[in-house]
């Protein structure tokens, strides 16, 4: 692309940043839509990212992400944000705004669409969500939200699991998150669930790890879906597809979550058929 006095920025503040994939997805949209916009990573350093955002805005970017570890921190330093993002209590988008940003959650959005275009239903499914961090919070309030009949969420530390679960249930007035600790998984009651795996065991390099490794956890699953995109397979995925279930990683998760972030800051609607093509491309980094 030609860059000229005319060309917007967008870009990602993190720490770290080197590894991401949010450029290619965005540059590739703007190559596609014909606009004349440049994506750029950003690294922001441990205390500094007030500054970031305020700079940004006096540099007039157009928008932004936010990655790890900011999405929380980055809530004070907004000028407005979205009822989604406050109730998750996570921010990974900001859009140029009056005097500054307005912040929102794109995540849990592109989750779900990633899970729709998969044809995997939360509506009146029994879920098991591994993990209690900023991703499962978001997924257990899409859950929630998404008429979910039980989500049991399981996580390493039970308090963590508690706090969600106490914070989901009163913003969506029905006690659907149930708490437990990971280690007492063969407590769950008989049945088939849809199981999200949202907890960081099983990110490269680790590839061997799982949360739960135990055979008989794996029987419940008849779907899989691991927010984990590299390795392409986790560990996880492959035990849910050696026990019959179906398994997908999360990708289209992180294509959908830029999609939408795209959408706002351009105001325009990406079509599939663009979407596609940049899951293409992603998906090529990892043959
Ligand atoms: P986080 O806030 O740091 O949470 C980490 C979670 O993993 C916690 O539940 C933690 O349990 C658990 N955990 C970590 N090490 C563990 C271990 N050794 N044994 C058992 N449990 C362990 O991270 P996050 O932001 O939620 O991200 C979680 C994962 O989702 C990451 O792998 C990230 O790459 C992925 N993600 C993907 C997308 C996407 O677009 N596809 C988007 C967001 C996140 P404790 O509470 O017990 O510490």
């Amino acid at each position: 692309m030609e860059i000229d006095g005319k060309t917007r920025t967008c870009g990602l503040l993190g720490n770290p940043v080197e590894h991401t994939l949010s450029p290619m997805i965005h540059n590739t949209l703007a190559e596609r839509l014909g606009h004349d916009l440049v994506y750029v990573p950003f690294l922001v350093e441990k205390g500094r990212l007030g500054e970031a955002v305020a700079g940004a805005a006096a540099l007039q970017l157009l928008g932004l992400n936010v990655t790890v570890p900011y999405k929380s921190e980055v809530i004070a330093h907004l000028r407005e944000i979205d009822g989604l993002a406050e109730d998750i209590g996570a921010v990974n988008t900001l859009v140029r705004c009056a005097g500054g940003y307005k912040g929102y959650n794109t995540d849990m959005e592109g989750l779900y669409r990633a899970m729709e275009s998969e044809g995997i239903r939360i509506r009146g499914e029994s879920v098991i969500l591994l993990g209690a961090g900023g991703a499962a919070r978001a997924v257990a309030y899409l859950c929630a939200v998404k008429g979910a009949d039980k989500v049991w969420m399981l996580n390493r530390t039970l308090e963590k699991a508690r706090t969600v679960a106490e914070e989901v249930n009163g913003k969506v007035g029905r006690a659907v998150i149930c708490p437990m600790s990971t280690a007492d998984h063969r407590m769950l009651p008989e049945g088939k669930y849809l199981a999200i795996q949202g907890t960081s065991v099983g990110l490269a390099p680790n590839t061997e790890d799982a949360a739960i490794t135990d055979d008989t956890f794996y029987e419940k699953i008849h779907t899989g879906f691991d927010l984990i995109y590299s390795p392409w397979e986790t560990k996880f995925m492959r035990l849910v597809k050696a026990h019959g279930g179906e398994a997908y990683n999360g990708l289209k998760m992180l294509l959908y979550q830029g999609v939408i972030a795209y959408e706002l800051w351009n105001d325009v609607r990406v079509s599939e058929e663009d979407a596609q093509a940049v899951y293409d491309r992603l998906r090529d980094r990892f043959r």
